[in-house]
């Protein structure tokens, strides 16, 4: 797979991207502002660093000791071609895949065409995801840490954790459960 990805960043072994050990990547630029981002420098689409797509597959799946890979931003289906190849490479390599999203599982698929649309292609990605965190930030229904055991993974309540594999068989957003 030649081509290349913009990155804000990167963390080998990531303990809270999703459960076990995760090797999580953040992917550059979000078109969605949500109020109160924790993440505002992975907003710009030209910021970030331009890395070699091979290469960063390489460093992932050359990295021991993972369960899993997480694609987070910033939006990674904002850039539906390099998250592709690397969910599939990292599929392939049988690791399981996450990926957080501002859009909705709906919106990704083309099941509604309320809000920003996503780019061409950006449902493809999902073909190779196992659990998708879903859905814009909403400060007012923020997570607390006290409250954190009754929504995982999740910056704000009305985020959801979607089994894509299972939504895509059944045609309709199917929650994970672990
Ligand atoms: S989707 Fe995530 S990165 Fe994008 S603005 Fe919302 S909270 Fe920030």
């Amino acid at each position: 797979m030649s081509g290349t990805v913009r990155i804000a960043g990167q963390v080998k072994h990531s303990a809270v991207d999703g459960p076990g050990v995760r090797y999580a990547l953040f992917l550059q630029g979000c078109p969605h502002n949500c109020k109160a981002c924790q993440n505002p420098d992975t907003h710009d689409p030209n910021a970030g660093t331009e890395r070699d797509l091979d290469e960063v597959i390489n460093e992932i799946l050359s990295t021991k000791f993972l369960d899993g890979i997480t694609l987070s931003g910033g939006d990674p289906f904002f850039q539906p071609e390099a998250s592709l190849a690397i969910a599939k490479a990292a599929k392939e390599a049988g690791l399981d895949v996450w990926a957080y999203s501002g859009w909705t599982y709906e919106q990704l698929v083309g099941m509604t065409e309320e809000g920003i649309l996503p780019p061409e292609h950006a449902k493809d990605v999902l073909a190779y995801v196992d659990v998708l965190v879903d859905g814009r930030y909403v400060d007012a229904l923020h997570v607390d840490d006290d409250r954190r055991q009754e929504c995982m993974w999740r910056g704000s309540f009305n985020q959801r954790l979607i089994d894509v594999q299972k939504s895509l068989a059944e045609g309709h957003a199917v929650q994970y459960t672990e």
